[in-house]
């Protein structure tokens, strides 16, 4: 049984509005995509960690993993326009003899290894699992004249996060057809449910917040001074 890690780094950034892109900026002295990698760098269940990156970027990346010393990076692959591009790219590098895929943002750097293990267990079982946080406020649905037209029943809705985890098999497929069918998804779990597998609930923290805006790197900077594992 082995695991393989895709982390998709490849974003611009363009919601931060800094010059650099969102992984590289600093918590307290080290880029969060560092934080991102050694989550799973720590991981007894992870065999390697692939990551999707802008071209310009893979220098600095090769740089950084050298320096925190994360060895279990096999491969930096080239990212894509969207998201979506960048795992599916990372996809081809995952080595066969790997039973399960993790697929992890890199801008979420505060993921505990039980919330790992359990998506990783979880995966096994059920072929798929999310780790998701419930939703805590109010839910609408809105209409292009500003007015509220419907609103959802709070005790099923979840927030998505990652990791995501997959059946090799399963999460290949599931990438092949959305190719093939040009399905555009914001997260990696609704192109298995296209293929009717209903993925298994992992019970996420709110500290596993993604980094996008400059809000979030003040509320990173709170987390990283009291995360603990
Ligand atoms: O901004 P977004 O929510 O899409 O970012 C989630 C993750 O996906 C980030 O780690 C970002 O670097 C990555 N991403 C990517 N390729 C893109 C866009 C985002 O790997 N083209």
């Amino acid at each position: 049984m082995s695991t393989s890690v895709i982390i998709p780094a490849a974003g611009f950034g363009e919601r931060m509005g800094a010059p650099v892109s969102k992984q590289f900026l600093s918590l307290h002295g080290k880029p969060i995509l560092v934080y991102t990698l050694e989550r799973f760098q720590l991981c007894a269940a992870v065999d390697e960690i692939i990551i999707a990156a802008q071209p310009a970027t893979h220098a600095q990346i090769e740089f950084l993993i050298a320096e925190f010393h994360i060895a279990k990076v096999s491969k930096i692959a080239e990212g894509g326009r969207r998201r979506q591009d960048s795992v599916n790219s990372a996809l081809r590098f995952v080595d066969p003899a790997s039973d399960i895929v993790i697929i992890h943002d890199g801008v979420r750097p505060f993921i505990q290894q039980k919330i790992i293990l359990e998506s990783i267990e979880q995966a096994k079982l059920f072929s798929a699992a999310v780790v998701a946080v419930r939703v805590k406020d109010t839910v609408k649905i809105g209409n292009e004249e500003g007015r509220f037209v419907k609103t959802l029943d709070r005790s099923v809705l979840w927030m998505a996060q990652t990791p995501q985890t997959f059946q090799r098999q399963l999460v290949l497929d599931a990438y092949e057809k959305a190719t093939r069918e040009n399905i555009e998804a914001t997260d990696d779990a609704s192109l298995v449910e296209v293929l009717n597998v209903h993925p298994a609930i992992v019970q996420g923290s709110f500290d596993n917040i993604k980094i996008t805006t400059p809000d979030d790197l003040d509320v990173a900077n709170l987390i990283a001074r009291r995360f603990k594992d």
